[in-house]
């Protein structure tokens, strides 16, 4: 395979610029450096919209719209392709299966490019929640599968092919239908667990990045405004991304937020297109302010040469920078990297240096999923052996973030 064609001749079409695979550079400008200053951008009381912006547009500048037929007649097909008035649409029978676009590792070439340029509308078919335990009690149906960005161990891109652009789904209606009766069935928390004290919560966001998918459509602020009406609930999904767009949802404290943290030379590694670390973390208190209950992912925990000292310098970076009203309510999940072998093949194709760090072979062992994918994580010796560094880390420089679950 050639490589790194992925990063194209001026950069355009990356959310954060393609820089960020040059590791030894500063790190990379883009939408998230609305909250470089501290301030994660326009509070409520603007209401101006940041994915309405130049700078937005230049961010996300899709170019062919695959649609399905009803979803592009469906009222949230009709308002996105409103957003994109010059994209070519090109009907699909199916959301799935889209030839060129999905199971094309031949893409490689192209495949960072096409996350930002297409998009896909479908409707999600099969509305099934399903249990969880560990971040959240339930899997909700998301309203998108698919990212505009690019972490180079990210699982996304092997449910759909590689080259997988956002597919929003537009009966976000049907979605929410389904989460009512869920929630409803439930009735209250019995007892309080790992999740949350009294709330049962609901990942939103399984296959994609809400932060994003905001830039293209209401999918996400729909979820939100949802999930205030329900104080038995609650919303939750993970982030690379600072949107300020989000902070005029008012989730009234039934969203929560998880800002995914790594040191910041593994993000500028790994990360390719998501907003800065340092960006993510500055965003804490404005989301807070804004109604949400803020958390941080410490994941994919990398074990490379030095990452003791890296994550120490994450977690002093926390206790530096978040005010006590963040830390008060904070807490944290510590998320182990699992790579897979299909993806090392595909990495070795447009990123091979990220795979110096994730692939470790003699620190991990395979083991064959479900699906037939060879998953491939730290041995349980070398695993057990990172969660407890890292505990103490945390105890060490953050003794007021408490770890939900470490994994
Ligand atoms: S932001 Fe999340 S969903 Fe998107 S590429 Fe990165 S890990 Fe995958």
């Amino acid at each position: 395979m050639r490589h790194p064609s992925a990063r194209p001749a001026d950069g355009a079409d990356a959310l954060f610029g393609l820089d960020a695979l040059d590791t030894g550079g500063a790190p990379p400008e883009g939408c998230g450096s609305a909250g470089h200053d501290g301030s994660a951008g326009r509070g409520p009381a603007d209401r101006s919209l940041f994915r309405d912006s130049p700078a937005a547009r230049r961010l996300l500048p899709v170019r062919t719209v695959y649609a399905e037929p009803a979803s592009a007649a469906s009222a949230r097909g009709r308002e996105i392709l409103a957003r994109f008035p010059d994209a070519e649409v090109i009907e699909v029978a199916s959301h799935w299966g889209i030839p060129g676009l999905h199971g094309n590792e031949g893409n490689v070439e192209r495949w960072v490019r096409v996350k930002g340029e297409t998009l896909v509308l479908g409707e999600r078919k099969t509305l099934t929640t399903r249990p969880n335990g560990r971040s959240a009690d339930w899997i909700a149906p998301g309203a998108s599968n698919g990212c505009a960005m690019a972490c180079a161990y990210c699982y996304v891109p092997r449910r759909k092919g590689y080259a997988n652009p956002v597919t929003v789904f537009t009966n976000i209606d049907g979605i929410l239908a389904h989460l009512a009766r869920h929630i409803g069935r439930q009735g209250r928390k019995p007892e309080p667990n790992q999740c949350d004290a009294s709330a049962w919560v609901y990942d939103i966001g399984e296959n994609g990045d809400c932060s994003v998918d905001a830039l293209i459509s209401d999918n996400t602020a729909d979820l939100v405004r949802f999930f205030r009406g329900w104080p038995s609930a609650k919303a939750s999904f993970a982030t690379k991304f600072v949107n300020p767009d989000l902070l005029a949802l008012d989730p009234r404290g039934r969203t929560r937020v998880r800002f995914s943290l790594m040191p910041a030379a593994d993000s500028r590694l790994l990360d390719i297109r998501t907003s800065p670390v340092g960006d993510r973390i500055a965003a804490a208190a404005d989301f807070l302010d804004a109604g949400y209950e803020v958390h941080f992912n410490l994941s994919p925990v990398v074990l490379r040469p030095g990452w003791e000292e890296a994550w120490a310098e994450v977690l002093r970076q926390l206790d530096d920078v978040l005010p006590d009203r963040v830390k008060r309510q904070a807490a944290c999940e510590v998320i182990m990297l699992t790579h897979n072998r299909d993806l090392h093949e595909v990495n070795l194709g447009w990123h091979p240096r990220a795979e110096d760090v994730l692939w470790q072979p003699a620190l991990q062992q395979g083991k064959r999923s479900e699906n037939g994918a060879l998953n491939v994580r730290y041995t349980q010796r070398v695993k057990a052996e990172a969660v407890q560094t890292l505990r103490g880390l945390v105890a060490a420089h953050a003794p007021w973030l408490r770890i939900r679950y470490a994994f």
